[in-house]
């Protein structure tokens, strides 16, 4: 699939999984997608699908600050800025942990030997 492929949204109904919403280049990958989805065999549920073209994709909303990034059809995460912010805060606690960690080690070990 070429990077510029044009991502779409489509609404695929199921009569045993019902509806989902997936981002897709057409109305066959979609219903894959939504085989995906639902955990079933794509040749067992296509024959069943009905699709529904809803429009273009939009592009992602990050969860934390609410921008847009990314490309269309991406999956809703965080933004690269988002991202740096929270990996930045979990290496803190990371270390904090691992100070901590070393701080009881070491109040052990000197009770033992009191
Ligand atoms: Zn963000």
């Amino acid at each position: 699939m070429s990077g510029g492929a044009k991502l779409y949204r489509f609404e695929v109904s199921h009569p045993d999984y019902g509806t989902v919403i997936v981002t897709s280049i057409g109305p066959d990958s979609a219903t894959n997608e939504a085989a995906k989805v639902w955990g079933v065999p794509w040749r067992e549920v296509a024959g069943y699908c009905r699709v529904t073209k809803l429009g273009t994709a939009a592009r992602p909303r990050c969860r934390r600050c609410h921008s847009e990034y990314g490309q269309p059809g991406d999956p809703k995460a965080y933004c690269p800025a988002c991202l740096d912010i929270l990996d930045r805060r979990r290496r803190e606690a990371d270390r904090y942990a691992a100070e901590n960690r070393g701080r009881d080690r070491e109040r052990r070990r000197r009770e033992r030997e009191e």
